[in-house]
């Protein structure tokens, strides 16, 4: 069911829509919005918006700035909150060059291209279900973001431990109504810590529903007074935030991972796709731990993952294979934090894990016990690799990594690492409270 030009006309004469919001994703996966008011409807129609793409981190030189949104028809969609009385609607774009070229260094045109390679070896879809963490602060008396929580609720917990939950039920509620359909919602492990898990789709679909979700969950949360945040560790010594990603790439059959006469009921396709998440792994890692703050919750004892391995049972080790078969077989990768591009993730992990079907990677065996509490030698003996610990060794394993840096191309590869370079250099120079309350006094 196409969204038609028409078809967006008349919401807008019907849902008295008065601003336009075109949105797209740099590289760093921040959400970018040229707002713009509903008199400009036609030529956003007709793909002739512009903006400045050389104030965009990671686009263009200024020389060529003068940059295209094309909106994506299908992405039309009313926000549930109004303006005045008027209502705002959005559209995810690509972004084009002058000359109408899609532009490659737009991640999610990236990760259309990249679909390609899916669609040609005969897939359909790759089917993404994202599980987002994130913690709910509360606003300090300016309305700005403290480090004060919310509530004291743990896994589960119900209210009146959990204060936050009337905030992520109004969450669940608005992104039903703009089409979401939420499957699961709840307190996580640590106090002021909450997922909320939507239905997969297919990539383009996943990474723009991750996106308008974060923007809905900050907008939400502020109106009760309250800060959202991905950041993956914002607090020492509890859980941080992850975003595991499942995934099963379907064709006309179904889900090309299920296979009932196989063993464990998983095709062979599954499991060479398993392996090439896990030859890549550690070239995958800066991709889907872009930030100096994503290693400090890749550290053993917290539900986050620190070692290459996988299971069907145990949650130590990167990827899980679910119990669910049939349309449900699946895999989940649990490196993956909120603060991941998540078109350069899908793009990414679709790549690694096609190397491995080309390929037919075999992965080594499940390890169905918690790794954290195994020897070093145990460790070794099971050929069990650590991802990156670092974001610099993560940039230098992707460097090393040709399928992942395939899945970037070029340009967003250059643009990503110098991004990256920078933020590592500038983490680098800083000192910290931690440092001087070891070293001052002891030296
Ligand atoms: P967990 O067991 O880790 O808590 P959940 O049940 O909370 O996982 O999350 C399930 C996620 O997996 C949902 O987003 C769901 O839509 C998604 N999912 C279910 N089947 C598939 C599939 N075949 N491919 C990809 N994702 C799937
Ligand atoms: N919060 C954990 C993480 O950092 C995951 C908890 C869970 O299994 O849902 O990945
Ligand atoms: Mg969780
Ligand atoms: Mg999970």
């Amino acid at each position: 069911q196409a969204i038609t030009a028409d078809m967006i006309r008349q919401s807008v004469k019907e849902q008295n829509v008065e601003f336009l919001r075109l949105m797209f994703t740099d590289i760093n996966g921040i959400i970018k919005n040229v707002e713009v008011p509903v008199s400009q409807l036609e030529k956003v129609l007709a793909n002739k918006m512009t903006f400045d793409g050389s104030s965009i981190d990671g686009f263009v030189r200024i020389e060529e700035s003068d940059m295209l949104l094309f909106p994506d028809l299908n992405t039309w969609l009313l926000f549930p909150w109004e303006n005045d009385g008027g209502k705002i609607a959005r559209l995810i774009c690509s972004v084009h060059t002058p000359d109408g070229e899609p532009f490659v260094g737009d991640p999610r045109n990236n990760l259309i291209r990249v679909m390609e390679d899916a669609h040609k070896a005969g897939y359909t879809a790759f089917n993404i279900g994202p599980e987002p963490e994130f913690f709910l602060f509360k606003l300090d008396e300016n309305g700005e973001p403290s480090l004060k929580l919310n509530d004291k609720g743990s896994y589960f917990d119900f209210a009146p431990l959990d204060l936050g939950e009337n905030c992520r039920r109004d969450i669940v509620l608005e992104l039903e109504k703009m089409g979401f359909e939420v499957e699961a919602s709840h307190h996580e492990v640590a106090p002021g810590q909450h997922e909320i898990d939507f239905k997969y789709a297919d990539a383009v679909d996943a990474a723009d529903n991750i996106q308008t979700f974060k923007l809905v969950v900050k907008s939400i949360a502020r109106k009760h007074g309250l800060y959202a945040t991905f950041m993956p560790k914002p607090l020492q010594g509890i859980n941080g935030s992850g975003m595991h990603i499942n995934m099963s790439l379907f064709n006309e059959q179904g889900n090309a991972f299920y296979d009932a006469d196989a063993d464990e009921k998983l095709s062979p396709v599954a499991m060479h796709f398993l392996a090439g998440l896990l030859a890549h792994a550690r070239g995958l890692t800066a991709i889907n731990n872009p930030t100096v703050n994503s290693y400090k919750r890749l550290v053993p004892g917290y539900e986050a993952p620190v070692y290459i391995a996988w299971s069907g049972t145990n949650r130590s080790p990167l990827i899980r294979v679910p119990q669910s078969r049939g349309l449900g077989t699946r895999l989940e990768m649990r490196s993956v934090d909120p603060t991941a591009n998540p078109y350069l993730a899908i793009a990414a992990i679709l790549e690694a894990g096609l190397d491995g079907v080309r390929n037919q990677l075999d992965p080594e065996d499940a390890v169905d016990r918690n790794i954290y509490s195994m020897q070093d030698t145990e460790r070794k003996a099971n050929h069990i690799q650590d991802l990156p610990s670092t974001l610099h060794n993560a940039l230098k394993a992707l460097a090393s990594d040709q399928v992942v840096k395939n899945a970037l191309g070029e340009h967003l590869f250059r643009s990503f690492t110098d991004s990256k370079d920078l933020e590592w250099a500038a983490y680098r120079q800083s000192v910290s409270e931690w440092e001087r309350s070891q070293y001052l006094e002891l030296y």
